[in-house]
This record gives structure tokens, C-alpha cells and sequence, in this order.
């Protein structure tokens, strides 16, 4: 484990997308990374993941795209629009944006392997960060203290880091989600869709193996709300709606349906405090109705290579890197906002603009609106050799 000084030494908190992916950035430039977990395991659970075009442009930069291109399945995300009677509001277009969809597992797999072991540790819990760099982490039960010139805290909505250094507690948004992938064959095939019911959403989401990912947002009065059978409660939401979504959720071993609350952060001030950064949930969580939350975190590992790829200052490195992604992911985050006012709204009349929309939008807007977010190309990050891996 790196501990010394080093010009280019980072510590990286967190393995999850975020912080594997800033990890593998990093090294590409010619920097010495520490990956800290505090999970026994280096492993995603969850359910599928959509990437959006500038994600994959992001993973291009680091020479991923066709790794994840071979583990995902190509598609459309909110191209084809039902109620949850089944009805079509909307069939997919050629013009449509392209995503791709994939198991987050497997994205994990393609970024440790593209890691060396001896970067990552588990068991690894960081107890406090300072400003200058200085870590203390609580390793396989026994304290350490670590120092790097950049620590990357990529420890998700709920960081330690972030609310000790800066504020900011995850705000509920007042609904909950339901996800699960399907095994394969049982409902086959299965098209993208997104249906819409009153202040609920059902999506799909094929993936390879002819496994479905499928996740149902509803409303929720208060956060926590845990229940000995999450599957019996994803299904009483989707009781009645069409085909086959009461099927696929049947159909998933009810261990392995997750529920979250949804949540999300106001915006920070500053993703950089002299040699820590913010990066991911970290500093920007969302609502996940965009699709772009990991998006954004794959987007902020390469700003942050590139950056300090471009300028030998660290300093002013870190400070473009704070003013490119504030300036990108905050709009993004109040967008995903405002997306749950709209679609957790009961109302009937607002019910009916949305599918109405759904409806009459013509294919060039509905592209317009969908690539606003997706419509970004990554910077390019130079491979260095890496001088003390
Ligand atoms: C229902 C739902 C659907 C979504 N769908 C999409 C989608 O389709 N597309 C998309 O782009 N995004 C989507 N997202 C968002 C996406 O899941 C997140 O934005 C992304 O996973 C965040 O990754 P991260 O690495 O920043 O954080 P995390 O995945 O939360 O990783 C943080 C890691 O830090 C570790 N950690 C925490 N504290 C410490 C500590 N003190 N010391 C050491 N380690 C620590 C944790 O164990 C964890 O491994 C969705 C989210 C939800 C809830």
C-alpha cells in the first residue's frame, strides 16, 4: 500500500463504478493508485444499468467501450412508452438515442480487470480524510494512516467524507424503487419500455443472456420502509398492469429483488477542498430518473484524468476539473429533480400531459430532449507509463 509522498500518488475511496473507474484513469496517466473498500469483497450487487452515449465515450477514452460493448446489449432507453394497461403511447424511432444496457456486475468486472490486484483493498474502511491529503483507514482492524497529494472520495451518496469536510446529508425524494434482473428464458423476448401509471413507472430493459432487467418506482410517505418480502411489495404495485411485467417480477428469486429509497444531495459548493475531491454519488447523487447517475461518475474519472494529465499544477488542474463538472452534473441533478415532481405527480391532469407527451412529442424532439443529457464527448487521456504500480 502506497504511503509515502509521491508526486503522483492517489488514494481512491471507494470501489464502486465511481471510484474503479477513476482508479483505472488515474493509472492511465502515470499515477500510483490506492483503492480502498470497506466491503469484504470487491463487488457490485444491483440490477442493470443503462449507459448512455457519453458514458460510452467516457469508457473510450480509457480503452473499455468494447469490453462493455460485449457484455451489454444495445437499445433504446425510453424509446417505447406504454400505460400500464399495456396501451403504446410510443414505439421507437431510428432516430432514437442508443444506450447500452448491462448488468452492473458486469461493468465492475471490466473495471477491476482492468486493475491490478495489488491496487485494491477491501476491508479497507477510511475513518477520516483531511484536507491535505492525510487518511486515516481502519484496514483489517487495525488503524492506519496513509497520505497521498490527491484522495478521490468516491464513497457514494451517503460519504462520510463529504459531509465531514463539506455538508450535505442525501435528501429522500419521496419514492421508492423496486429493481431485479430476471433469469434468463422464462418471459423471452422482451422489448425495451417504459410504462407509465399513475405517479408509477415500470421499466425494462433487455440484457444478454435473454435476462430482464426490470425496476417499478412508486411514491413512498417515508424512507426505510424495509419488508421481509420486497418482491411481495414490487408486486402489489404492478398488480393489473400488462404483460409481462407481473410475470418477470414473479419470476425473480425474491432474495435477489433490491429496494432503495430514492435520494439524492444538494448541490456542494465545490467538488475540490485543496487535495480531496469529490467524485460520483459523492458530489452529485441524483434521482435515478435520467439513467446518467453512474454515467456521470464514469464522465468525472476521465475530466479528472485529463485534467491533471493537461496540467502539471495540481491545483489548477483540480479547479478545472471542479469548474467542468459543476458546471455539467449540477443542471443534470436539479433536471432529475424536477423529473420525480412530474412523474410521482397523482394528479390526473398531469397524468394525462405526460402521456400526452409521450404521444404527440415527434420523433426529432423526443431525440432532442433524450440526447441532452447524452450528447458529450469525453477528453482524451493520455497513457503514461505507469512509474510505480
Ligand atoms: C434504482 C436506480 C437505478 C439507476 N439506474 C442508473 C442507470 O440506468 N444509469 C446510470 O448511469 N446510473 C443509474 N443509477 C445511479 C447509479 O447507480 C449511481 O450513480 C452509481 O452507482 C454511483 O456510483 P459511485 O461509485 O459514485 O457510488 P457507489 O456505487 O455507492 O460506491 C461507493 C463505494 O464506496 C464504498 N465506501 C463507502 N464509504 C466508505 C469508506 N468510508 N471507506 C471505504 N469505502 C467506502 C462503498 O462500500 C461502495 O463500494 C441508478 C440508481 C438507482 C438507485
Amino acid at each position: 500500500m502506497s504511503t509515502g509522498n509521491d508526486p503522483s500518488s492517489a488514494i481512491v475511496v471507494g470501489a464502486g463504478i465511481g471510484g474503479l473507474t477513476a482508479a483505472v484513469a488515474l493509472r492511465r496517466i502515470g499515477w500510483s493508485v490506492t483503492v480502498l473498500e470497506r466491503a469484504p469483497i470487491i463487488a457490485e450487487v444491483g440490477a442493470g444499468l443503462t449507459l448512455w452515449p457519453n458514458a460510452v465515450s467516457a469508457l473510450d477514452a480509457l480503452g473499455l467501450a468494447d469490453a462493455v460493448r460485449d457484455r451489454a446489449v444495445r437499445t433504446v432507453s425510453r424509446g417505447n412508452v406504454r400505460t400500464s394497461k399495456g396501451r403504446w403511447l410510443r414505439r421507437s424511432h431510428p432516430d432514437d438515442v442508443r444506450v447500452l444496457a448491462i448488468h452492473r456486475a458486469a461493468l465492475h468486472d471490466v473495471l477491476r480487470r482492468a486493475l491490478p490486484e495489488s491496487t485494491l483493498h477491501t476491508d479497507a474502511e477510511v475513518v477520516s480524510v483531511a484536507e491535505d491529503g492525510k487518511v486515516v483507514c481502519r484496514c483489517s482492524g487495525e488503524e492506519h494512516d496513509l497520505a497521498a497529494d490527491l484522495v478521490v472520495a468516491a464513497d457514494g451518496v451517503n460519504s462520510a467524507i463529504r459531509r465531514s469536510l463539506w455538508s450535505g446529508d442525501p435528501v429522500f425524494q419521496g419514492r421508492s424503487v423496486w429493481r431485479g434482473v430476471t433469469p434468463s428464458g422464462s418471459v423471452w423476448p422482451v422489448e425495451e419500455s417504459l410504462s407509465l401509471g399513475r405517479g408509477e413507472q415500470v421499466g425494462l430493459l433487455p440484457l444478454p443472456d435473454e435476462r430482464v432487467y426490470w425496476f417499478v418506482m412508486a411514491n413512498a410517505d417515508r424512507p426505510n420502509q424495509l419488508s421481509t418480502d420486497e418482491r411481495a411489495d414490487a408486486l402489489r404495485h404492478v398488480e393489473g398492469w400488462h404483460d409481462p411485467i407481473p410475470e418477470l417480477v414473479r419470476a425473480t428469486p425474491p432474495d435477489q429483488v433490491l429496494h432503495n429509497d430514492v435520494v439524492d444531495i444538494d448541490p456542494v459548493p465545490s467538488f475540490v477542498r485543496d487535495r480531496v475531491v469529490l467524485l460520483g454519488d459523492a458530489a452529485h447523487a441524483m434521482p435515478p430518473d435520467l439513467g446518467q447517475g453512474a454515467c456521470q461518475a464514469i464522465e468525472d474519472a476521465v475530466v479528472l484524468a485529463a485534467a491533471l494529465a493537461a496540467d502539471p499544477d495540481t491545483t489548477a488542474a483540480l479547479a478545472s476539473y471542479d469548474d467542468q463538472r459543476r458546471a455539467r452534473v449540477q443542471p443534470m441533478a436539479t433536471a432529475a429533480r424536477e423529473s420525480v415532481r412530474r412523474t410521482a405527480n397523482t394528479n390526473p391532469l398531469t397524468h394525462l400531459a405526460v402521456t400526452l407527451a409521450a404521444r404527440l412529442v415527434p420523433p426529432k424532439a423526443w431525440r432532442k430532449a433524450t440526447a441532452r443529457w447524452s450528447d458529450w464527448t469525453a477528453p482524451p487521456v493520455p497513457q503514461q507509463e505507469n512509474k510505480r504500480s
